[in-house]
């Protein structure tokens, strides 16, 4: 029998559990763990409108695979969720297809355009928060009044930050990648110039902020002044930006994502934040495209990687074994601190590991549709064994002899 290791809150019953690790596939001499579900405050599962790249129920499937029993879904969609109507397309996929809890962004703006704003106080009840993430809200004014209505309702405003002024045909890093190998780079401050302007926003109406997939050093030092000057500010970065930067790009659509991998100093000021809590989640921003989307280079690919079935993975393997940074540190940002600060409770969800299991990463195995990461074929550890949603069994590893679901092993919150 493996060793069996609980985290915080988790289930205290152990006996629901034993069965699920004592399958005969888990060497005895092997450490487990049991994790809270872990909550992915920024996913694309391209329905509506986008089926080929992902549906609501690979997405859910790649998830649970990932220890994920929660996630916020962007709203890049067709219809985009601007209104009660053309949410209520992908609420209905969302009723027939999800496996685990699916919560939809609402859009800032009518078709993520920036030029009006949609209908926020219809949405409020039924989304998340509000985002036009994919792209930045180029317009003060559009801001300032979105900022508004979102502290009117009590809803975050989510922030994909980005500049178009300032992009000029950049697909990759401004920095030394770009420039020995003849790309177009995209510079860092087309991130941190939008972030400094919305932290005045914010300043002056008072809103609660998130900022999307932060992904240099100066957006890392902004965020820190700002919590440390009391504002309602809160961040995410992305697995990638913490265990890749520039020099670890190649000729490959692979390592195309928006924003794109920085250089060493960013991914080491990340790094910092993580530690230090201005950075508060991890989030994948799993952005699933068709083969033939990422086959075009890094100048011709669609931008966008999938990160759900190699997050936590990826983050154990680089930053928890090499005492980087502690497990315990970890769940904050999987779990607590993007289910605060989203209203997202945890209930009967949790998922089994063994932390001992070493594999390479082999994106044919993934559940997604997508299959572009910057990830294959990296030896890892920690491999899923069962992921359970609401009580129910959503996903359990190929070899797992059990039938049955666990038992129900932690009362509903
Ligand atoms: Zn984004």
């Amino acid at each position: 029998m493996a060793k069996l290791r609980f985290i915080r809150e988790i289930p205290q019953n152990v006996q629901g559990l034993i069965p699920l690790v004592d399958t005969g596939i888990v060497p005895v001499s092997h450490h487990c763990a049991v994790f809270p579900g872990f909550c992915d405050v920024h996913v694309h599962f391209r329905e509506p409108g986008f089926s080929y790249k992902e549906t609501i129920a690979s997405g859910c499937a790649a998830a649970a695979r990932g220890g994920y029993t929660a996630v916020c879904t962007m709203p890049n969609l067709n219809p985009v969720p601007d209104s009660p109507e053309r949410l209520a397309v992908q609420e209905a996929l969302i009723a027939a297809q999800a496996c685990i809890h699916v919560y939809p962004y609402g859009a800032i703006t009518v078709g993520e355009q920036g030029e009006t704003l949609a209908e926020l106080e219809a949405l409020a009840p039924r989304v998340v928060a509000f985002s036009d993430d994919g792209h930045g809200v180029q317009r003060d004014e559009m801001m300032r009044a979105a900022m508004l209505e979102a502290k009117r309702l009590s809803k975050l405003i989510v922030a994909h930050c980005e500049d178009n002024r300032l992009l000029r045909g950049g697909y990759i890093h401004d920095g030394v990648y770009a420039r020995a190998h003849n790309h177009r780079g995209i510079c860092s401050e087309s991130e941190w110039g939008q972030i400094r302007r919305d932290l005045e926003l914010v300043r002056e109406t008072g809103c609660g902020y998130h900022v999307c997939h932060i992904s240099t050093k100066e957006s890392v030092a902004l965020i820190r002044a700002a919590k440390a000057e009391g504002l309602d500010v809160s961040c995410e970065t992305g697995p990638h930006y913490l265990v890749l930067d520039e020099n670890d790009l190649q000729e490959d659509g692979r390592f195309k994502m928006n924003p794109p991998l920085r250089s060493r100093e960013d991914r080491e000021a990340l790094l910092a934040g993580v530690l230090d809590g201005t950075i508060d989640c991890i989030a994948t921003d799993h952005a699933p495209h068709s083969a033939a989307e990422k086959a075009k280079g890094l100048a011709g690919s669609a931008f966008g990687i999938v990160g759900l079935e190699t997050a936590f993975p990826v983050l154990y393997t680089r930053l928890v074994r090499p005492g980087l940074l502690s497990l315990d540190r970890l769940m904050e940002l999987l779990v607590y601190h993007p289910r605060k600060r989203f209203s997202i409770p945890l209930g009967n969800d949790y998922s089994i590991w063994d932390l001992d299991a070493e594999y390479s990463v082999d994106p044919a195995e993934f559940l997604s549709l997508g299959r572009a990461t910057p990830f294959a074929g990296w030896r890892v550890f920690g491999k899923c064994l069962a992921t359970v949603c609401g009580g129910k069994l959503v996903y359990q590893a190929e070899g797992q002899r059990h039938k049955a679901p666990p038992r129900p092993v932690c009362p509903e919150a």
